[in-house]
């Protein structure tokens, strides 16, 4: 993967881990991600936040219950995670970081207008909007990894399923966060 890419950390916001529709297993992830993200940002390497941030009549409201309303505590990103003012944070209406957003525009302006060519997806929830996003990424012919230690859902069984569901159907490759830092390390940027 040492070739253009951007760590896409999903959903890591209040309302999923600690608030309205908080979710117990994200916490399991947290240092994963924290080792992630400062890897990647020694590295050069892109760290963009996509968030849920939601008016109050969004159909996924209507579906979830209040959460991650835009511009309240609930949709900022957790304090372990806070980025930094090089990361970048796209806000998103539905599960996927891509649906109406400026993900896809950042990603192609990255790298000096080359473009990002692999997305390195974490967050939370594996089936949910992790499993949304990479539907979209691999229909804009991103290349995808899934940190396998650093996505979760509500369930084990979720879990498992979204992963093995990423990997069959987005080609998605699955690796450890230990794994993602080492291929960092030989990224020359
Ligand atoms: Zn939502």
């Amino acid at each position: 993967m040492s070739e253009r890419i951007a760590v896409i950390v999903i959903d890591m916001i209040n309302d999923f881990v600690t608030g309205d529709l908080k979710c117990e297993r994200a916490h399991r992830i947290i240092p994963n991600l924290k080792r992630l993200v400062e890897a990647a940002r020694k590295h050069g390497i892109p760290v963009i936040y996509s968030n849920d941030a939601h008016y109050p009549n969004d159909f996924e409201v209507h579906r979830w219950g209040k959460h991650a309303i835009k511009g309240t505590k609930g949709a900022e990103v957790i304090p372990e995670l806070k980025p930094t003012d090089k990361d970048f944070v796209v806000e998103k209406r539905t599960y996927s970081g891509f649906y109406e957003t400026g993900l896809d525009p950042l990603l192609r302006s990255l790298y000096n207008g080359e473009g990002v060519r692999t997305v390195v997806l974490c967050g939370i929830h594996t089936h949910i909007c992790v499993q949304h996003t990479a539907a979209d990424a691999f229909f804009r012919g991103y290349k995808i990894i899934v940190a396998k230690d650093g996505v979760e859902a509500f369930t084990q069984e979720d879990h498992e399923r979204g992963l093995r569901y990423l990997e069959y159907v987005y080609n998605a490759k699955l690796m450890t966060v230990d794994e993602i830092i080492r291929e960092m390390e030989k990224v020359k940027t």
